[in-house]
């Protein structure tokens, strides 16, 4: 059975000293993260990952990084978005039945970002872009972001939300408390914080009509779908298109306008909600290396307890249909 991942990283050292904010969270990565072989790891796209793919069984990893949405100089933040997509380029030249590429963009100018979008679809046969969450505090239900939606339409390409750190308003507010430093960051990052901030992007991208707007548009998400599946009844019982003012009912827009991955949350529990709540059309797998292990995800992979065909679905089909791999 062939084996697509969606959310496999990498990095640069000159994206790794742009995202001092999120990295600074790296620091509460879970027990027995060994942080000397996860950095070169991240940095190496080349034979060595290749080597640990054929090991674990994974045929393609659609390589992204983390973005430049917290760079305020927007000539540098497009600069690094546009040098670091032509790297990855080189690297799927190299492999290119076994790597493809998410674009990172400069989301601070949505024109510059829709065209480097563009730029990397048609030269590099890019498969979409990732987005970082918010961008310093501005979330994608803002118009201000409208037109990097209306591009990703325009070429059929998904845009990925991956989770990043809370905006410190909401750090400072939500996960403060009556506990130490380290356990807050935690709460405010991989142990909460990031998936819930992203399950809320969701929910505000859908609120703000963007769907109705942009009908074809797809979006990712990993995790599980950030918890999102076991308040999708809910919310959408409490947000009728009567209130919401929407033409489908917020659940549709999660069934017909995101896809979830799997990203590493090896939970039979929490992956049986998603696939009672959205089926098994809308799951993609993904390991979210190197943070997690491929290996260990491709045997989560395996034990599912579902049919062969929903297998071949969420192993590799859905992701060829989606992303033309
Ligand atoms: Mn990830």
């Amino acid at each position: 059975m062939r084996i697509i991942t969606l959310e496999e990283h990498y990095a640069t050292g000159a994206l790794m000293a742009s995202q001092r904010r999120n990295m600074q969270q790296g620091s509460s990565m879970p027990i027995g993260w060994d942080p000397s072989k996860f950095m070169n790891r991240l940095l190496d796209i080349g034979d060595s990952r290749i080597t640990e793919m054929d090991d674990a069984g994974i045929d393609v990893q659609v390589l992204s990084s983390v973005g430049v949405e917290d760079i305020e100089n927007e000539e540098k933040a497009l600069e690094l978005a546009c040098s670091s997509n032509d790297y990855l380029a080189l690297a799927i030249k190299k492999h290119p039945a076994r790597f493809g590429g998410f674009a990172i963009l400069p989301m601070s100018t949505p024109q510059k970002a829709a065209d480097e979008l563009e730029r990397t679809v048609k030269e590099y046969g890019f498969k979409g872009a990732m987005i970082l969450g918010h961008s310093r505090g501005r979330y994608l239900d803002d118009r201000f972001f409208w037109p990097v939606l209306e591009r990703a339409q325009d070429l059929d390409v998904p845009l990925y939300l991956h989770p990043a750190v809370p905006p410190d308003a909401v750090v400072k507010a939500s996960y403060v408390g009556n506990y130490s430093g380290e356990v807050a960051n935690i709460l405010a990052g991989p142990g909460w914080g990031w998936h819930i901030d992203t399950a809320t992007h969701i929910l505000r991208i859908i609120l703000s009509g963007a769907f109705d707007t942009y009908p074809r548009l797809q979006l990712i998400i990993g995790h599980l779908g950030e918890a999102l599946p076991f308040m999708m009844p809910r919310t959408d019982h409490m947000l009728p298109a009567k209130i919401t003012k929407l033409k489908r009912p917020v659940g549709a827009y999660l069934r017909e306008n995101v896809n979830y991955t799997v990203s590493g949350f090896n939970y039979t529990a929490s992956f049986l909600d998603l696939f009672l709540q959205v089926g098994s059309d809308r799951i993609m797998f993904s390991t979210d290396y190197p943070i997690w292990s491929m290996k260990e995800a491709h045997d989560f992979l395996d034990r599912l307890p579902i049919s062969p065909g929903d297998k071949e679905r969420i192993a590799h089909s859905n992701a060829e249909r989606l992303l033309q791999i």
